[in-house]
């Protein structure tokens, strides 16, 4: 079997996407830190697939992870530099979710701005 390079990069059979996936967020990587970590590989929608991968692990949701705020992240709104856990909480509701049962479910979700 040959390998097989687009655009410079080696590309990856479909058969092999999750599983290269899977390493990449391994220890549970942000979509760019992934991106960075297999900049060298290619396959269609790679972009989308890591973004989805975040988004989908239950693991990134609890940390939140996967949470982001409404209101512009720019100068005149930005959020103060807290010096110690519990000096700033953030709390949203995050969903809909479908449960096990097919049920649409919402999450109540807290981050410490200190930890995030
Ligand atoms: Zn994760």
């Amino acid at each position: 079997m040959g390998l097989v390079f687009v655009a410079n990069k080696l590309a990856v059979p479909r058969s092999l996407g999750e599983w290269v996936k899977q390493i990449a967020h391994g220890d549970h990587a942000s979509r760019a830190k992934m991106t960075e970590m297999i900049e060298m590989l290619y396959w269609l929608n790679k972009a989308k697939d890591l973004e989805s991968k975040v988004k989908e692990c239950i693991v990134c949701f609890q940390a939140g992870k996967n949470l982001h705020s409404v209101i512009p992240q720019n100068e005149k709104n930005k959020l103060p530099v807290t010096e110690r856990p519990l000096e700033l909480l953030q709390i949203d509701f995050f969903g809909p979710i479908i449960d096990e049962k097919g049920k649409k479910k919402q999450k109540l979700v807290c981050v410490d701005n200190h930890s995030k």
